[in-house]
């Protein structure tokens, strides 16, 4: 979509601290960091939120990406979040399917 601002990340049009990229998926260091470690994964493909995702492989290829960024980074066994953000409750701000990947700090729940 050509005014995401994360296709546009993902292109490679707007610079990024890029920690994995491959031919479906693409993760980047958030630019306002909430821990240690905060990394945004997204699928290349743009979709605005997660009720837009239909395709399994897509979905749960997010969550394994995830997985192998965390060991990656060295935070897989100490622990780590990911999370999504769905429309305005859960305070989406980008209408570009992100996973936050959190870790290097004890984090609470429930969730504020
Ligand atoms: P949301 O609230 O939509 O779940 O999260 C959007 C995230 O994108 C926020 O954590 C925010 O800091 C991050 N973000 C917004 N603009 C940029 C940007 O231009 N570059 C990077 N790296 N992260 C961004
Ligand atoms: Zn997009």
């Amino acid at each position: 979509m050509s005014d995401c601002l994360f296709c546009k990340i993902a292109k490679k049009e707007i610079p990024s601290e890029v920690v994995y990229e491959d031919e479906s998926f693409f993760a980047f260091k958030d630019i306002n960091p909430q821990a240690p470690v905060h990394v945004l994964v997204i699928p290349k493909e743009h979709f605005a939120t997660v009720n837009d995702l239909e395709d399994t492989n897509l979905a749960g290829g997010l969550v394994i990406k995830a997985k192998e960024i965390a060991k990656k980074l060295g935070v897989d066994q100490k622990g780590y979040r990911f999370v999504l953000n769905c429309l305005a409750d859960a305070g989406q701000e980008v209408f570009h399917v992100h996973g936050h990947l959190l870790a290097g700090r004890k984090f609470t729940w429930p969730p504020g």
